[in-house]
């Protein structure tokens, strides 16, 4: 492919790390360098694998698949031991027995509910639903207060320990990330301005749902958080992110305060984060939170098979805005369940948001759509910095 870009970010190849930059941008400049130190070191290591994403914009050639993927994952855990080079030593294999570093088996059983979420509630096999093996190397560098899917592998730090603990600890984290995997699979969402922030939104839908999943809890019972158990003890917070109220996960003199916007009224116009791709990902989120507490029960089901079917289903285009998913969304409940609960539901949770679909259904019943000025199509946001 010789393509000329047409435009800076067309190439932005998809690398989320967990803690967004925004944060550790914050953290690296605090007086306190015990603080500021790991922080930096942190974004220092995330800025060369960002590089080294970028430079590798073609996936590995991977060995053909040769007949039905199994149903059974094929994980592999290493050990980084504190150093850089991937993957480090084997340490634990599928089927193999529980190590006596509970990181490891973390990683282990996360990568497996990623998979099982997956499997049973969608029919996939895998990230590339062609029974991809499933990588993770822990405790990546010292005080690495981070954790990504490098488009090859999990990568997972240990935390400083003073804000971040051990990055196996939520396994939503590794649903998000896997998730990442997922969608370059399909959609391929670009991961920039709103497309990226549908990508981040994506990853976050399907982690929460992995913990759901695991814990076999309902959309009532679910806490809908990102990352809860992440934050060390003396931080004021919950977690990195909340789909039920997004703005709320954390508020702290160290990390500031949560950025996200629930709705589109406090849509965040800004030339970081890819334009703001891990800040303005609380608007989908929160649509996906009300229409599956709407929905009712397992949230995997119902909303999720519906966000499922938009992701996979070959006509969401890899630029589409918040507008286009939701008119997508609305239309895949529509096919899946016909007029009922669920169409409601979804219709209703992205006027929630201020992104309205123009549903003629909804018209012709009368629903009650607010119109509300729409973010300028391809809007470039302003940079800053
Ligand atoms: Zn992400």
């Amino acid at each position: 492919m010789n393509a000329t870009p047409t435009h800076a970010h067309s190439h932005t190849p998809t690398f989320c790390t967990i803690v967004p930059p925004h944060i550790l941008d914050k953290v690296s400049r605090n007086e306190d360098q015990s603080l500021a130190e790991p922080a930096r070191r942190t974004l220092e290591r995330d800025a060369a694998q960002r590089t080294r994403r970028r430079l590798l914009t073609v996936s590995a050639v991977r060995p053909m698949a040769t007949g039905a993927p199994s149903d059974q994952a094929k994980r592999t855990i290493y050990d980084a031991k504190h150093h850089e080079d991937l993957p480090g030593k084997k340490v634990r294999g599928e089927g193999e027995k529980a190590s006596k570093d509970q990181t490891v088996n973390r990683a282990y059983d996360g990568l497996g509910a990623t998979f099982e979420l997956y499997l049973k509630a969608y029919n996939r096999h895998s990230i590339d639903d062609s029974g991809l093996p499933l990588i993770a190397s822990v405790h990546y560098s010292q005080d690495y207060n981070n954790a990504f899917w490098n488009g090859e592998q999990m990568v997972f730090g240990d935390g400083d320990g003073q804000i971040f603990l051990d990055f196996t600890l939520p396994v939503d984290v590794i649903g998000h990330e896997l998730t990442h995997g997922v969608t370059a699979s399909t959609a391929n969402l670009e991961y920039f301005s709103q497309s990226g922030a549908l990508n981040e939104s994506i990853s976050d839908v399907f982690g929460s749902l992995v913990k759901q999943y695991a814990l076999q809890q309902t959309a009532d019972q679910a806490d809908w958080l990102i990352g809860a158990g992440l934050l060390a003890p003396r931080v004021q917070g919950v977690a990195l992110r909340s789909m039920k109220a997004p703005g709320t996960a954390y508020d702290d003199d160290v990390l500031g305060k949560d950025p996200q916007p629930a709705t589109m009224a406090g849509y965040v116009r800004t030339g970081q984060d890819n334009g703001g791709v891990h800040i303005n990902s609380g608007i989908p989120n929160h649509a996906f939170y009300l229409a599956a507490a709407a929905i009712g029960g397992h949230a995997w089901e119902g909303a999720g098979q519906v966000w499922y079917d938009v992701l996979t289903g070959g006509t969401l285009s890899p630029r589409a805005d918040f507008a286009e998913f939701a008119q997508l969304t609305v239309a895949a409940a529509k096919s899946r369940y016909g007029d009922g609960a669920e169409h409601d539901a979804v219709l209703k949770a992205w006027s929630q948001v201020g992104v309205p679909v123009n549903d003629p259904v909804a018209a012709a019943s009368g629903a009650d759509v607010p119109r509300q000025n729409p973010v300028p199509e391809g809007a470039q946001p302003p940079v800053q910095g």
